[in-house]
């Protein structure tokens, strides 16, 4: 399911909806301002419908869809580090050791 928030200057949310036409109202009521909209998928974690998804790839790089950042910290099916010779760089660039 595709996604649309809208927010304005300030970074609110104004809307969320998966609806084109709920969108296509708000859009043809708007006033003045700058708004910003951004299409995500809906989160691919079991269970989980979030729109507040980003787009995911495993370490290699191969693209595994849109999973929002809880289900990627604890319900990612795929690869986030490099886990060859027990050990691994994390995202924000620590090494870690895995045993297992
Ligand atoms: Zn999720």
């Amino acid at each position: 399911m595709i996604y649309y928030t809208v927010r304005d200057e300030q970074d609110n949310i104004q809307l969320i909806t998966s609806n084109d036409e709920e969108l296509k109202d708000f859009v043809e009521n708007l006033k003045n301002g700058t708004f910003h909209t951004k299409v995500t998928f809906s989160c691919k974690g079991r269970g989980c419908n979030s729109s507040d998804t980003e787009e995911r790839a495993d370490f290699h790089g191969i693209y595994t869809g849109a999973y929002c950042d809880p289900c990627y910290e604890n319900n990612y099916p795929y690869k986030k580090h490099d886990y060859t010779n027990g050990t691994g760089i994390a995202d924000d660039g620590t090494p870690i050791n895995i045993n297992y």
